[in-house]
């Protein structure tokens, strides 16, 4: 199967839901990206920031590129520039950089809150009391050129295809909650859910993804 056609089969898999594919195109040489390019795809997931500053210059500039993977503050300022979305923040210290950065170069720039999920004890990303402490904190009200459009998750690794699907509701009834209690502003949007990759991806379309970060499926094993 082509790129092209592997395309065609997510973007039918995700019309139904109104989800959309982010391509994950990490460790991919820039030609597979410049095919699915070819093929009408605009948002690309990256996990490395040197990766993507590689990458970003030989490609179009209408690319939205997508910041998925564990972010180190002192990297931020390299794609505050021109980042569309970053899904990975997984600190109040890396948001605060995330707006000093934005800041700099007078943006408001999208951001995910990861939530840690999965059972495995190497995920990064926020537990509920520290997402909840974040949006509570002084620091996070204070922010004006960040804007948290929701969360990120990624579900345990396993083949128990029910424990994945409880995880990713979870994600979702955290979403639900933190709406109520956070209520929606200029800087605050709850409409994002992204979860789900080439393994899972059904179960978090079943519980209300919105972004689906799938990688091997589309573009092969990663070399
Ligand atoms: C690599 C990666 C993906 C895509 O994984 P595949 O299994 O290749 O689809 C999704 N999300 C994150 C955060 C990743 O690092």
């Amino acid at each position: 199967m082509s790129i092209a056609q592997n395309l065609d089969f997510y973007r039918a898999e995700l019309a139904p839901f109104g989800a959309m594919l982010v391509a994950v195109s990490k460790t991919q040489p820039i030609e597979a990206l410049a095919e699915a390019y070819a093929a009408g795809q605009r948002d690309f997931g990256e996990n490395r920031v040197q990766e993507l500053m590689e990458k970003a210059p030989n490609l179009p500039g209408d690319i939205r590129w997508h910041l998925i993977g564990h972010l180190q503050t002192n990297k931020v300022k390299y794609i505050a520039p021109f980042v569309h979305l970053i899904h990975s923040v997984d600190s109040l210290k890396l948001l605060q950089e995330i707006d000093r950065q934005a800041q700099k170069v007078g943006r408001v720039i999208p951001v995910l809150l990861q939530i840690y999920l999965a059972q495995e004890e190497t995920k990064f990303g926020l537990d509920r009391d520290e997402v909840w402490s974040l949006l509570q904190s002084e620091e996070y009200q204070a922010m004006q050129n960040i804007r948290i459009e929701g969360l990120m998750g990624m579900a345990s690794l396993t083949d128990d295809t029910q424990q994945v699907s409880r995880e990713f509701a979870q994600l979702a009834t955290l979403k639900q909650e933190l709406a109520q209690a956070f209520p929606e502003n200029e800087y605050r949007r709850w409409q994002h859910l992204s979860m789900g990759m080439s393994g899972d991806y059904p179960m978090a379309l079943a519980q209300g993804a919105t972004l689906v970060r799938i990688g091997s499926a589309l573009f092969g094993k990663r070399g």
